[in-house]
């Protein structure tokens, strides 16, 4: 199948094969701003198939461009939260030094075009540093001897993943923009996840006493959680 996007309403919706699906299904990337259409590999059916379905979720399709906020690149002055604190870019055209904080602001040496990708590199290793002091304070609390590794990533809707066999934890890295208690609550439920892998009543009631601001984390995960995808988006 060759491999350009549909369009809908005028957006497109790019095909992806997959050999695990079973059916149709459409997926918003929201760090990269597109909706995919996944399609079975061994899909028996026509692209004028394919278009039908597409047409009927039309709605759907136009609600998630909507909905995807105008990419924010890391540039110079752009002012960002990270763990609580407010920072501005400051370039600093003729320095090398790795990115530092210096009071509020976060300074970044080398080439402009290289600001981007360097703040990035700092804010990920900000956020593997936060997420693992915030996985060993769970996982003691919990009474677990945590034994497995962290990885940071840039999935296009999840916060967390966790392996529990293997205690192997992703974490998104953009939670490192967003308010400190709420990085530590997607610690907190990826840890809770190793004692208990369904998100069932007694998974909640577990998470809630681990992290007393569970509640408060959702309801901001869930108001404001997109926002974090617009900041420095790869385009597709
Ligand atoms: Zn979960």
């Amino acid at each position: 199948m060759n491999s350009s996007p549909f369009l809908i309403n005028g957006n497109p919706v790019f095909p992806r094969i997959s050999s695990r699906a079973k059916q149709l299904s459409l997926r918003a990337k929201h760090n990269k701003a597109y909706v995919e259409v996944v399609i079975p590999k061994n899909y028996k059916h026509s692209l004028h198939h394919i278009s039908q379905f597409l047409k009927e979720q039309h709605l759907w399709i136009t609600n998630q461009y909507n909905a995807f906020s105008p990419n924010i690149p890391f540039v110079d002055q752009l002012l960002i939260t990270v763990e609580d604190v407010p920072l501005t870019i400051q370039h600093i055209p003729h320095s090398r030094a790795v990115p530092s904080i210096s009071e509020n602001k976060l300074l970044v040496g080398g080439k402009a075009e290289h600001i981007e990708r360097r703040v990035k590199d700092f804010l990920k290793k900000r956020a593997r540093s936060r997420l693992l002091d915030a996985v060993s304070h769970f996982s003691q609390k919990l009474h677990i001897s945590f034994h497995g590794s962290i990885r940071i990533v840039d999935t296009p809707s999840q916060w967390g993943s966790c392996q529990a066999h293997s205690q192997k934890l992703s974490f998104n890295w953009r939670l490192i923009l967003a308010p400190s208690f709420v990085c530590d609550h997607v610690a907190a439920h990826e840890v809770a996840h190793i004692s208990i892998l369904n998100h069932s009543k007694e998974f909640y009631s577990l998470l809630n006493s681990l992290d007393p601001h569970t509640p408060k984390a959702r309801t901001w995960l869930k108001q404001n959680g997109h926002s974090l995808f617009a900041y420095a988006r790869d385009s597709r």
